[in-house]
């Protein structure tokens, strides 16, 4: 696996792999088994895989979790090494901001509601972050996880409307026994936010079989979660997202 750290570095291990289609997974790294879900199918869907770790700024508020976002740069190349990536992309914010940290395209329609009510900032953070890192490494593809079910949506819609010659792939969400979506914040999770983070996704199931979203956040609320964000319904599923403490959990599960 080789390193980049910056656009030349980058440029020079994509020219040194032969032909074939180049598969690319953006994360924010502290990597867990659904990031290495998504290396895996990019595996099988392109001929080289290219991963990148970068916690973008520009998609935290300023009271949010930027500074304490776990990372865990060499325990996570020596994941994605073992899965057989190519290249392990990890820029700086000077080499993803040269110009700062203004956004320069906005979110389209389907960030509209759910997460955006909550976090305003967020998807025109994720595009702008996005869209810079598609032209850094150029990828024939890109997988995302479901598990951000909106950030998906957002991103296929950006593609479409900037007409990237790029296929944005789903992948399904990585879960734990329990049924509890994995995330690297469930890294915030005392023992005790644990047990309750795991209802989450119960709640969600039964609201996908009854439609009821209102009695879905009462059901989070008597579980013990904080602050219900919303649960709702779109693009025929079921979205949640609510807060233990400082930790913030979504999921979103299919209706059938
Ligand atoms: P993040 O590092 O949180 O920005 O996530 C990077 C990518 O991994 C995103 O496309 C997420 O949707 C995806 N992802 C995160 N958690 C999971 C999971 N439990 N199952 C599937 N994909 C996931």
């Amino acid at each position: 696996m080789k390193i980049a750290r910056t656009i030349e570095e980058l440029d020079a291990c994509k020219s040194a792999l032969g032909n074939g289609t180049l598969a690319y997974v953006p994360t924010m790294g502290a990597l867990h088994e659904g990031h290495l879900s998504l290396v895996r199918l990019a595996k099988e869907k392109g001929d080289y895989v290219a991963v990148s770790i970068f916690v973008n700024p520009t998609q935290f508020a300023p009271h949010e979790d930027f500074d304490s976002y776990p990372r865990i740069e060499n325990e996570d190349a020596k994941s994605l090494e073992a899965e057989g990536v190519d290249i392990l992309f990890l820029p700086t914010e000077d080499i993803m901001y040269p110009d700062g940290k203004d956004s320069d395209i906005k979110a389209g329609s389907a960030a509209k509601g759910l997460e955006t009510t909550f976090r305003p900032h967020f998807f025109d953070g994720v595009v702008n972050i996005v869209n810079r890192l598609f032209n850094a490494v150029k990828p024939d593809l890109a997988v995302f996880g479901e598990k951000d079910f909106q950030q998906l949506q957002v991103i296929k819609q950006m593609v479409e409307v900037l007409e990237l010659p790029i296929d944005v792939i789903g992948a399904p969400i990585i879960r734990d026994k329990s049924g509890l979506a994995l995330s690297s914040r469930n890294l915030y999770l005392s023992e005790d936010e644990l047990v309750t983070s795991r209802k989450l996704n119960v709640v969600l199931r039964e609201a996908a079989r009854t439609s009821d979203t209102e009695a879905a956040e009462k059901a989070l609320l008597d579980y013990g979660f904080d602050k219900i964000d919303y649960v709702a319904m779109r693009w025929n599923r079921v979205l949640g997202a609510a807060w233990l403490g400082e930790t913030r959990l979504i999921d979103n599960v299919a209706v059938r």
